[in-house]
């Protein structure tokens, strides 16, 4: 990889399910026109089009474990390769272990790009089932709304484009549960890591998602301030 891997955008969103990283992962994505790499989606494609490695996460997405970490590793390594990465992307559910963490810097620096700004969603976590249970997806373009905060005017169809909305199947209540447990057990220790590497920031995800997005905004156009002048 050339140079422009140094002036490159990379955005980490860290919280937990239901923070609100795919929202801020697309408007982000919107604004500096870098794509949003989310694993989450990237499973989903694979179990939708039934590929070996959709075969292998299906239960364990249903049953809201984890996928290890190499596998995952491996796909996001390959999707940073593509082309549209050239001036960074953002990263939404990725990584979500301090393993995964570990490789991601590896990768960085492996391909010369800037370590990343980590912005941390912080939650009420009263709010977080209803977030969850709440949540309607855009089979067509992929727009996220909640019945209960940002409802679609259309329901059950897309303001946008007019798409059918959706529920993902581990957006079930019991299901939820344990993705809140694991992710207290193996993506917390990661809100340390960043913050002993000095990466980390953390902000209000109660805000409104406008809100939201202009300040991770402002975060990341301050560090590369001082990056540049450092
Ligand atoms: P959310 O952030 O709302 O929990 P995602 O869409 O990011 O949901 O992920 C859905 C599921 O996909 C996870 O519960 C997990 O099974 C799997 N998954 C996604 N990203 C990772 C990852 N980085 N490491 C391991 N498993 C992952």
């Amino acid at each position: 990889m050339d140079t422009i891997g140094k002036r490159a955008r990379i955005i980490i969103l860290l919280g937990p399910p239901g923070a609100g990283k795919g929202t801020q992962a697309k408007a982000i994505m919107q604004r500096y026109g870098i794509p949003q790499i989310s694993t989450g989606d990237m499973l989903r494609e694979a179990v939708k089009n039934r590929t070996p490695l959709g075969l292998a996460a299906e239960p364990i997405m249903k049953s809201g474990g984890y996928v290890s970490d190499d596998i995952i590793n491996g796909l996001v390594e390959d999707r940073t390769l593509q082309a549209d990465c050239v001036h960074g992307f953002v990263l939404d559910g990725y990584p979500r272990t301090v393993e995964q963490a570990k490789s991601l810097n590896q990768l960085l620096e492996k391909q010369r790009r800037p370590m990343p700004t980590v912005v941390n969603l912080q939650v009420e976590p009263e709010g977080m089932i209803r977030r969850i249970s709440g949540r309607r997806t855009c089979r067509q373009c992929g727009r996220i709304y909640n019945i209960y905060f940002s409802p679609s005017q259309r329901d059950p169809l897309c303001d946008t484009c007019g798409g059918e909305l959706f529920s993902r199947p581990d957006d079930d209540e019991s299901i939820v549960r344990e993705r809140l447990r694991q992710y207290e057990k193996q993506t917390q220790p990661l809100i340390q890591f960043y913050r002993e590497l000095g990466q980390l920031e953390g902000l209000d995800g109660d805000a409104a998602p406008e809100t939201v997005t202009q300040r991770v905004l402002e975060i990341f156009e301050g560090r590369k301030e001082q990056h540049a002048g450092s």
